[in-house]
């Protein structure tokens, strides 16, 4: 080998190296209007969980805090993934748009808790999400889905979507063991307090529920198990949903915390690279990591 050649190889894998190091999963995570009062420590919380990774760089983006927001206008397509901690009024209908055609030509979506609240009545991003709730949300909106006898039941009985009952720490049961977000989890893990969201309706289209949580009539409940860590394709895009995440201490959950960054890599890339930590909670365990707001 020549100098001058061997000078080159070596510049050249470093450009590689470089350039790896460099593709981190750009991520947006929306704010701005939530009926929970915690959602600027949520967003912290969801930037900080993404950002340990290594994987992710991430922006935060916060909306005016009542009524449409007419700046509201996002440069989706810039992004690899969007997180939405927003539950509030609509957004401008360009930005609706703009939001439907970064999702179908293959952006990654990310829905927790309260954002399955938002938009009602937009059809596209029911269809997006999979599952809602509230908001006027009825049978039109689309089935209730539950998991039967290990079945999945898709009920078109009448009703109102959305309904929880008093939090309490509940179980996570895992549906699909060998999907990239929930391969290596135990079966079933014990979640730290958290409202379990039933009733939740929706088009439900090219779903797949991963994992499920009872809903015991105790708690008020329905007595069903419900969906918990689901997927929705949408196009070429890939969302992952989870209802979890309704306190700050929900979102300290070691289950939560590894199900939302390995969702997230999952719905941005197709892949999981993740390893599940050590710490994560049992079937008799909860597991809480304490978050330090930096
Ligand atoms: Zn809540």
């Amino acid at each position: 080998m020549t100098r001058i050649f061997r000078i080159q190889l070596i510049a050249l894998l470093i450009g590689v190296m470089a350039s790896t190091a460099h593709a981190k999963i750009s991520t947006l995570i929306i704010e701005g209007q939530n009926n929970h009062g915690v959602w600027p420590k949520t967003s912290k919380m969801m930037k900080s969980y993404l950002e340990e990774t290594g994987l992710f760089t991430v922006d935060i983006v916060r909306t005016i805090a009542r009524g449409t927001d007419p700046d509201f206008k996002p440069e989706f397509k810039k992004y690899d993934l969007v997180v939405s901690n927003y539950n509030g009024s609509p957004w401008p209908e360009e930005t609706k748009k703009a939001f439907v055609e970064y999702v179908n030509s293959g952006g990654g979506f990310v829905v927790v808790h309260a954002a399955n609240n938002s938009f009602a009545g937009w059809k596209e991003y029911n269809e997006i999400i999979g599952l809602g709730g509230w908001g006027g949300r009825t049978e039109k909106s689309g089935p209730y889905i539950y998991i039967k006898d290990d079945k999945l039941v898709r009920d078109e009985s009448p009703g109102r979507g959305g309904n929880h009952g008093s939090q309490h720490p509940f179980v996570v049961t895992v549906r699909n063991s060998k999907h990239p977000i929930t391969k290596g989890m135990p079966g079933q893990w014990l979640h730290v307090k958290d409202e379990l969201y039933d009733l939740l309706r929706g088009p439900a289209e090219n779903m797949k529920v991963l994992a499920t949580a009872y809903a015991s009539k105790e708690f008020g409940g329905q007595g069903r198990h419900e969906p918990m860590i689901f997927t929705v394709d949408y196009g070429e895009g890939r969302v992952f949903h989870t209802p979890m995440g309704h306190g700050d201490y929900s979102q300290e959950c070691v289950g939560f915390i590894a199900s939302f960054q390995r969702g997230a890599e999952w719905a941005a890339t197709g892949k999981v690279t993740q390893k599940i930590p050590s710490d994560f909670p049992t079937a008799d365990d909860i597991s809480q990591r304490k978050y330090e707001e930096k």
